[in-house]
This record gives C-alpha cells, structure tokens and sequence, in this order.
C-alpha cells in the first residue's frame, strides 16, 4: 500500500510524486493537505487512487505543527507502508518528526523509487546509492525534477475527510514575501538554464568593461525566453571582492561544486570557462552549449555539446533581434 501526500493545489512536484507512485505497482492513496480538496482530487482523479483529505483553513499554510498533523493522520488511515511527499521546503521541515511519530522511517532526496528500494545522491551529487530499509512506514521524499509529472485525465473523485483537530500552534503565519515574478531569476522549472559567467565583467576586445550593458544583454535574455538564470562562483564572488558586479546575481545563483546543481533539460554557458567545480553542477542538464571567445576554454574539452567561438555580446545581441522587439519584456 503507497500513499502519496500531497498539498492543495497539486504543485508540479506533487504531480512527478504521483508518477513516479502510480508505476510502482501497488495500490495507491492519495493523501490531500490544504483549504479544499475536491478540486484537486478531481485534477488527478484519473489515477485510480483512493482519496484521502485533511482539509480547512489551518491546513492551507505551510506550518510544521498542522502539516505534521495532518501526515500523521494520512499515513495511519491509509495504513500505507510507503509513503511518497515531494522534496520541498513543507514537507522536509514536516516529516521527519511524522517519521519519529508512526515509528517509522524517511529518507529525503530521493531521485528515483523502485518497489523496495530508493536511489539518492551524496557528496554534491558525485555518488549514487541505492537504499532499502526493514522499517515502515518508510517515508520519502522525492527531488523535484528528477522524472516527469503525471499527465492523466481529470475525473470526480470521492474523497474521504478526515477529521483532524487542528493541533494548538504558536506560529502564526501573516502570509508569504516574494519577490515579483519577473525578478525572480532562478527558475527551476525552465527548460533552459542561462549561466553567465565571470567574461561579462572583464575587459573586451577594445579595451573596455561593459557591465551595464552587460546586465542588460543577460536580463533581456532570461526574461524573454523564460530561462533560468545561473552564475559561476567567480562573478557571484566579485561583488564581496569591490569588483564590477551583475546588481542580480547571488550566491544562490552559484552552479558548481560549492553552488546547486539544478536539473533543467538544456543548458547554456556564456563568459564562463567550463572548469571542473563548475561544470559539476551541470550533471543533470541534459544538452549543454557554451559561448566562449576561447576555443581552448573548459567545454571544449568534452563538457559541452556545442561550443560556440564567439563574442557572447554579439551573440545575446543577434539573439535578442530574434526573440523581439526591445520593451516586449
Ligand atoms: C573547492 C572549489 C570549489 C569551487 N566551486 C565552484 C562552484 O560551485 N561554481 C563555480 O562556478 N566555480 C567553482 N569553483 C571555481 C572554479 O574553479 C572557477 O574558478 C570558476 O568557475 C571560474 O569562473 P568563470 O568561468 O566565470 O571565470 P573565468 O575563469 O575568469 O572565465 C571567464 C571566461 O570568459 C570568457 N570570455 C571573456 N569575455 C568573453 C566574451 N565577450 N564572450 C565570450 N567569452 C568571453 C573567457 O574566455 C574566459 O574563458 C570552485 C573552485 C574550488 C577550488
């Protein structure tokens, strides 16, 4: 028996959870965590699972001790001994203590379930380890991005209330700070990851550094095509070092060894050397290319797919013509 929690409404990673639970080839629950359920139980209803909700308001926030709670709830209901969550920031905070509380046990980061056992990265995704466990319910958590989302019919679904007394909670949640979505540059559901590195604030050909112009170049493209933007570590380090600075990067833009390691279907690299603690990062973006003026430079030695010799102001220019006209962002 497999559960799969899921909050309302299902986020694209809640949907790659129940993809990857409906190939196990047992019979399967979903379990609903938010204000309403029907809607979402409906938008899945093809799955052939049985539903189970705790629903209301005090579950439509991100809180440990509702969201532990209502876990806690699903799993002993649906007596499931596997029990699937999405890897995000709720439910890694949520259920390990629901581990603790069903006598169970979790494992997080999982990149791929099989019946018995799962397989998850260690040491900044250099080794792959297969595990398996005696004790249930096993909890696990599984990386977003790491397979496809379920993609079956919507159909009504019945679904099962249970009821939950909301537990006392100290935490009150006053509601969510984000940035606006057009500032908001790390995009983990592009299907392109822009990396700019640190060529964009070094001297060019006449002699100048260019880095407004720059800023501009990078911005236009990851807005217009919807990419995902990264950094190398050497242009995210140069603002602590005084230097030149693209005002939007951070160190959460950082691919690398010491930086994330995000899972987009294509990548492309600009200004950026393609060394070896950089390029580590890229090992789950399927297609990579780079532009580099150097054709001696780290992609071309087997890092990239295509290696473009160019001027990658030229290039984000000739590319900003063919994506439209300037102010269309
Ligand atoms: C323990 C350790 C961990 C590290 N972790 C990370 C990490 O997580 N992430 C990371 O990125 N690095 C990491 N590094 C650093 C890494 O080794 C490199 O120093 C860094 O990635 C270099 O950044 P870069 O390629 O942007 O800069 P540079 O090496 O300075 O390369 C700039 C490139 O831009 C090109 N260029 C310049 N102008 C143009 C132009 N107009 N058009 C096209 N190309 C142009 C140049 O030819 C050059 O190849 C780590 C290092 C160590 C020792």
């Amino acid at each position: 028996m497999i559960l799969v929690i899921l909050e309302t409404p299902i986020s694209k990673a809640g949907l790659e959870s129940l993809c990857c639970a409906t190939k196990l080839g047992d019979t399967l629950t979903v379990g609903l965590v938010g204000a309403a359920a029907q809607e979402a139980a409906n938008s899945i209803g093809g799955c052939g699972a049985r539903f189970l909700a705790v629903e209301g308001e005090p579950y439509s926030v991100s809180r440990y001790a509702t969201d532990a709670a209502a876990a806690e709830a699903l799993i002993r209901a649906s007596g499931a001994a596997l029990a699937i969550a999405p890897c995000t920031h709720r439910w890694q905070r949520a259920l390990p203590g629901v581990a603790q509380r069903v006598g169970g046990a979790i494992d997080t980061h999982a990149v791929d379930i099989s019946p018995g056992s799962v397989r998850r990265w260690y040491y900044r995704q250099r080794i792959e380890v297969t595990l398996a466990r005696a004790a249930t319910p096993w909890i696990i958590l599984r990386e977003p991005g790491s397979g496809d989302p379920w993609q079956g019919v919507p159909a009504q679904a019945t679904v099962e209330r249970l009821d939950v007394t909301p537990p006392a909670t100290r935490t009150q949640v006053e509601g969510i700070e984000a940035q606006a979505a057009s500032q908001q540059t790390i995009r983990p559901d592009a299907a392109l990851l822009f990396v700019a590195g640190a060529g964009w604030t070094k001297k060019q050909k006449d002699g100048a550094v260019r880095t407004s112009e720059a800023s501009e170049l990078i911005l236009q493209f990851v807005n217009r095509t919807g990419a995902s933007l990264g950094s190398s570590k050497s242009l995210v380090d140069q603002s602590g070092e005084g230097q030149a600075v693209l005002p939007f990067l951070t160190h959460l833009h950082q691919v690398g060894q010491t930086g994330s390691t995000p899972r987009h279907r294509k990548g492309l690299a600009s200004c950026c050397h393609g060394e070896e603690p950089h390029v580590v990062g890229w090992r789950f973006v399927n297609e990579r290319r780079a532009i580099n003026l150097d054709p001696n430079c780290g992609w071309a030695r087997g890092k990239a797919d295509v290696l473009y010799v160019a001027d990658a102001f030229e290039v984000l220019r000739e590319a900003a013509k063919a994506l439209g006209q300037p102010g269309a962002d």
